[in-house]
């Protein structure tokens, strides 16, 4: 069974081979670090953590490189209203973005590079298509040439008389085509900035990562993801500057996720509908951003409203129920030798290979979600037994644990989930229960009650006096 990805550039899905085999190198464009991010930004960020894992899971050694772009006109602009600098604005949202990302489970990547750090191997970069003719300065800034690049436009599927017809009328002096687009901008007074060749200045933002990428992780990536919105022009641009240096493709597999929509409207500045992840992560468990992330098809539209928010909490929650449930059950559970586990142990198996063939089918995270709920309704129906055993229990958990490694809708380290209270906890609270009921403090004993009721800890009423569990 081999991984397939769709292939934007083809328009296909492919069998993945990497270039290097048991080995990926992937690279995944980072946020401009001017302000915080919303939850468009995070749904690149969430999908990718998932393709590395899965990556990951199957055996590869995985190369994760993710740039912060941290000088352009937009941070120039954000330090000009702070009354600070560009280096301030940057350290700022990195370290807000980094936070978010653990927020929400996200592993941090192999590298960060930053373009601040990359100028030298930027300039040499843009220096060397000038040398070949695949770009000139004009006016102190350096433009790409695209007409002289025949494969401008393939990745998008669009020849040149199309992107013509789709760009504004606009007179650019400085340009000998209206498709080229700037390599490096020539500093304006006062605007930070660094040497070159062509005077003071600083790169534009396409070429940055045809740099990072090449330094950090050679010619050819394996795969090079990003947002829809990144398709054009963003990622043409790339390519037609990798692409003429190297000879080489610069990657064998490029890969889109799809938009996010607010209540079924585009998110977008003007309308203000934008929510930033900081604001989600303040109301919602960092398992159901994750969950909500993942509960459509990464390369189709995904629509977040009130709704399918409190639909990805209650999902979640039923995970970690079963979880909690199943590692209550296994402190009690014994050994018995006359288990019959292979019928369990088959049910199990097919549910994790109909995982695995899901997340092969082109990281197909709905299907595999539901492969997961399979497993939590099995493992439910298990703990029903009078009899469970370790043997069984740890089955169910060392296949949603193998699930959710790659997924990650447990409670995330680093995130806002609580685990629920402890048992020994639990225990403590009902034994002060049973003693406010013998003294008659019935409030005490009603609030105990609810407090426990809101954790999702039922009681029961035994002849062995109560027992408890985790609803
Ligand atoms: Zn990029």
């Amino acid at each position: 069974m081999s991984l397939k990805i769709y292939n934007t550039m083809t328009r296909e899905q492919e069998t993945f081979v990497p270039l290097e085999p048991g080995k990926v190198k992937m690279y995944v464009c980072g946020p401009t670090v001017y302000d915080y991010i919303h939850i468009g930004n995070a749904r690149p960020v969430i999908f990718f953590d998932v393709v590395r894992r899965y990556l990951e899971f199957a055996g590869y050694e995985v190369e994760y490189v993710s740039n912060f772009t941290d000088v352009d006109d937009k941070l120039i602009r954000k330090a000009e209203q702070l009354g600070t600098t560009v280096p301030e604005v940057a350290e700022k949202f990195i370290a807000a973005f980094n936070e978010n990302i653990e927020g929400m489970g996200v592993r941090k990547a192999s590298l960060n590079p930053r373009v601040t750090e990359n100028m030298s191997e930027i300039v040499a970069f843009i220096h060397e298509l000038v040398e070949k003719g695949y770009a000139y300065e004009s006016g102190g800034d350096v433009y790409y040439r695209t007409n002289k690049f025949a494969d401008y436009g393939k990745l998008s599927h669009q020849n040149m008389e199309e992107l013509q017809l789709g760009i504004r009328i606009e007179v650019d002096e400085r340009k000998e085509h209206g498709q080229d687009f700037v390599l490096w901008k020539a500093a304006k007074p006062g605007e930070i900035y660094w040497d070159s060749p062509w005077g003071q200045g600083r790169p534009g933002w396409h070429i940055e990562c045809s740099a990072m990428a090449r330094k950090y992780l050679g010619d050819t990536l394996d795969i090079h993801g990003g947002g829809l919105d990144l398709q054009f022009p963003h990622h043409e641009c790339e390519i037609a500057q990798s692409e003429v240096l190297t000879g080489k493709p610069m990657a064998r597999y490029w890969m889109h996720n799809g938009y996010i929509n607010i209540d079924n409207q585009k998110m977008s500045k003007s309308l203000g509908n934008g929510v930033t992840v900081n604001e989600l992560l303040k109301r919602t468990k960092s398992a159901a951003i994750r969950y909500f992330m993942l509960s459509s098809h990464y390369r189709s539209p995904l629509n977040f409203n009130h709704d399918t928010i409190a639909q990805a909490e209650s999902s979640v929650q039923r995970i970690t129920n079963c979880m909690d449930n199943l590692q209550h059950r296994m402190a009690a559970a014994g050994t018995i030798a006359q288990e019959n586990l292979a019928e369990i142990g088959e049910r199990v198996s097919l549910i994790v290979e109909q995982f695995k063939a899901k997340m092969n089918d082109d990281f197909n995270t709905p299907d595999a979600i539901t492969a997961l709920f399979e497993l939590v309704s099995e493992a439910n129906q298990y703990m029903k037994q009078a009899v469970v055993t370790v043997q069984g229990l740890q089955l169910f958990i060392d296949a949603l644990q193998m699930m959710d490694n790659v997924l990650g809708l447990l409670p995330q380290a680093g995130g806002n989930d609580e685990k629920g209270l402890p048992d020994a906890e639990i225990e403590a609270l009902i034994e002060e229960r049973i003693e406010a009921r013998r003294m008659k403090n019935w409030a005490r004993a009603d609030e105990i009650r609810d407090l426990l009721a809101a954790q999702n800890i039922v009681l029961e009423d035994t002849p062995q006096g109560i027992r408890w569990k985790r609803k």
